[in-house]
């Protein structure tokens, strides 16, 4: 009876809503979790920020951009995710990237939250892999000044590194580009103090299961990695592709954040064409939350194949 009383409440609010003004509410916090072999990975999501596609993207006519948008029910700005990724194996639990934290205003600093909620604490994470040194994807390094991730070591190409956390490059870049040198050198600041930040070079396995490959274009050092366990796989891109709706139809549009747009366009047809060919996992950095998914081949480009929602993974 006492159900029945609260079945009528709700749909007499929700009448009465939908008579004046509806509010609506926020979102949970995102987290989404699925099994690569023995590993745990979960997508946590720092926010969405607003991108202005027809704007920022290269080497593609505008008009193009727009009928790719809007053949998705989409327009410019599109609200891009801001995914980080937690893997959990049998003795570590890694995070590939950290979101924007304080860098992004409001649109950033939801993935403490977002970790809190799925079971963990930052103090848990024992590795932090970055795809390179934007802000979008280091600024959740820190918490008011202070390393957010206290256990961690901080893993990052040699070559991102040397490119970001020195002023003297500041004159080889786009404006667009000139806040990523603070922004890096802010985040990684504390880490390097303390020595938890660790470089690699080239092609190699910077953890058990964990093997990180150059893909050079979007910043000097970016790189995948790709997460083995068993027998399955899944590649970590980072900024491989922006704009799904656009650059999976149109590999060659590249975004003004490219440090050098032709060579990520040659980076992003790479990853399209090993991912459709080996039928990995894809984790992207910007595709919509969780940003987990399969590529597909179309007749004339690429499509992105979502991960069917599972709630016990
Ligand atoms: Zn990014």
């Amino acid at each position: 009876m006492k159900r029945v009383a609260l079945l009528v409440a709700l749909l007499l609010t929700t009448a009465v809503a939908a008579a004046g003004d509806v509010r609506i509410g926020p979102q949970g916090p995102g987290f989404y979790r699925m099994r690569v072999g023995a590993d745990e990975v979960t997508a946590l999501l720092d926010g969405t920020h607003p991108f202005p596609a027809d704007e920022l993207l290269t080497h593609v006519d505008r008009a193009r951009v727009d009928d790719l948008l809007k053949a998705e029910y989409l327009a410019s700005p599109v609200q891009g995710s801001i995914n980080a990724f937690l893997v959990k194996t049998a003795d570590r639990l890694v995070l590939i990237d950290t979101g924007a934290g304080p860098l992004y205003a409001g649109d950033g600093g939801f993935l403490p939250m977002a970790l809190l909620a799925s079971g963990y604490r930052p103090e848990d994470v024992t590795d932090i892999l970055l795809t390179h040194l934007h802000r979008d994807h280091v600024g959740g390094l820190i918490r008011n000044g202070t390393m957010l991730f206290p256990n961690a070591t901080v893993h990052v190409s040699k070559a991102d590194a040397d490119f970001w956390l020195d002023t003297a490059n500041e004159r080889k870049v786009k404006d667009i580009l000139l806040p990523m040198f603070p922004g890096a050198m802010d985040s990684l600041g504390p880490y390097l103090k303390a020595g938890r930040v660790a470089t690699f070079q080239g092609e190699t396995d910077v953890l058990p299961g964990f093997h990180a490959i150059p893909a050079p274009g979007h910043t000097p050092g970016h790189t995948w990695y790709l997460v083995t366990s068993g027998s399955e796989h899944l590649l970590a891109w980072g900024d491989t592709v922006h704009v799904a709706a656009v650059q999976l139809a149109e590999p060659g549009a590249s975004i003004r954040y490219d440090v050098d747009e032709e060579a990520a366009a040659a980076s992003r047809k790479r990853a399209l064409d090993e991912a459709v060919a080996k039928g990995y996992w894809v984790a992207a950095a910007h595709v919509s939350f969780p940003g987990l998914g399969h590529i597909r081949r179309t007749a004339s480009g690429y499509a992105w194949v979502p991960v069917n929602y599972t709630r016990t993974p």
